[in-house]
């Protein structure tokens, strides 16, 4: 009895050990290879990758995309959007997928990794799925969708908030994005057929690189991504009096651009007044007429807002306007403010999907930190329709949209690792 006692202690004491070992994990150097092979596309004689929505190199790595999931015999279609949709089949035909992926489209002078690696790493875990003759009951959804870095275009249009009136915008490869549907293997006639009601997917995770400093310099291996932040944009006009510089005297003034000046370290001020990860930024200004010989008499600027929380956006330019307010009076320059039709609303990542890309981390042995993504991604669209979570692997000295771009290979393995367990756990879990 006893000797039985012993062996069911040891039998339980040594499980979660024998389940930990038995973790499958991606073929880190395949992921790798993969990165590699996917920035041949566009590749330029300098070295530098060049793949902007909708051009040959993205028509090109979309197709090669398309080989990879064939090869892996994974049922795939390209929707009306232009999106490459895989579809590995679960066990339980009831069952909505889980679906995961992210984008190969690049900014111009971008870098490999920015999208790329939630793609690859999307591929990477069909594979080894597959390998390991894991069976899911849920089916797994693979998208690569069309058109990131150019407006979220395939994503909006799966979330049903792709307007009509986007098409007509051209990028620059001087297709309109109506045109870059077409060419993907889309069709804009059936593009509302894409979009997925709340329900139709059970869970949506994007792994993605940080394209910030936080987790390179802090030396961790994950960031948890809470939510997206929201952001809102101005056009704001100060309307001073242009008049000659030699002859009116410094009281005697309505300089445009020194109120300008004033209102831009306004907006830093007010910024880091704030308890919070809130920022401001004036990002553009010009002025007329422009010479050296004339006061300025009108300025425009930019003004950008970015916060988790809409409310927090709010105030803070509530408070950037009493700061313009003071400005005014005593500069006698007219400030005006016009909101830009240019707004994301915040994506708060689903807390159970969090809690569950935390254990993945914590079964896997590595380090991680909750934070915001300060930047948009297509899994803020699919936050709309599905309960999202979004897990973030470092970007080396925070650099992202430049071809200086790098993730090590073990990061990539290490978020395509946690990635793949957030998946089999949601699996077992929804
Ligand atoms: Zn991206």
């Amino acid at each position: 009895m006893k000797i039985l006692k012993i062996i069911v202690s040891v039998i339980l004491f040594i499980s979660p050990v024998l389940a930990l070992n038995a973790q499958i994990t991606v073929n880190q150097d395949r992921l790798k290879n993969r990165i590699l092979n996917l920035a041949q596309f566009g590749i330029q004689e300098n070295g530098e990758t060049e793949r902007v929505a909708f051009s040959d190199a993205d028509l090109a790595a979309q197709k090669w995309v398309i080989e990879q999931l064939n090869s892996m015999n994974i049922e795939n279609h390209i929707d009306f959007a232009g999106n490459v949709i895989g579809i590995r089949k679960g066990t339980k035909s009831n069952l909505k997928p889980i679906s995961f992926g992210s984008h190969i489209d690049r900014v111009p002078h971008g870098g490999n990794y920015d999208g790329c690696v939630g793609s690859m790493a999307a591929l990477e875990i069909l594979q080894v799925l597959n390998e390991n003759k894991v069976k899911t009951k849920h089916p797994l959804e693979l998208i690569i969708f069309s058109n990131e870095e150019g407006g979220v275009m395939g994503s909006r249009a799966i979330a049903g908030h792709l307007g009509r009136s986007a098409l007509g915008v051209k990028n620059s490869t001087g297709f309109t994005m109506g045109e870059g549907v077409m060419r993907l293997g889309g069709d804009t006639t059936r593009i509302s057929e894409v979009t997925r009601k709340k329900g139709d997917v059970a869970a949506f995770l994007e792994l993605h690189i940080e394209q910030g400093g936080i987790l390179d310099k802090e030396k961790l291996n994950i960031g948890i991504v809470e939510g997206i932040v929201g952001l809102k944009w101005w056009n704001v006009e100060f309307n001073g009096f242009a008049n000659h510089a030699g002859t009116t005297p410094m009281n005697a003034r309505k300089d445009a651009l020194l109120a300008a000046s004033k209102f831009i370290i306004a907006v830093n001020d007010v910024a880091t007044s704030f308890d919070g990860a809130q920022v401001a930024t004036v990002g553009r200004i010009s002025a007329e007429s422009g010479a050296p010989n004339v006061i300025p008499g009108k300025v425009t600027t930019s003004l950008e807002i970015r916060d988790l929380s809409s409310e927090v956006i709010e105030n803070v330019y509530a408070a950037i306007q009493k700061k313009a307010e003071e400005i005014s009076a005593e500069s006698g320059v007219e400030i005006s403010f016009e909101k830009l039709d240019t707004t994301a609303d915040p994506a708060i990542m689903d807390s159970s999907i969090q809690s569950e890309i935390e254990k993945s981390i914590n079964s896997l042995g590595l380090s991680y930190k909750t934070m915001p993504s300060g930047a948009g991604h297509d899994a803020q669209d699919m936050a709309l329709i599905a309960p999202t979570g979004m897990i973030f692997v470092p970007s080396k000295d925070g650099i992202s949209h430049s071809p200086k771009e790098f993730t090590s290979a073990t990061d990539m393995a290490n978020g395509a690792n946690v990635l793949l367990q957030t998946i089999l756990s949601l699996d077992k879990k929804l």
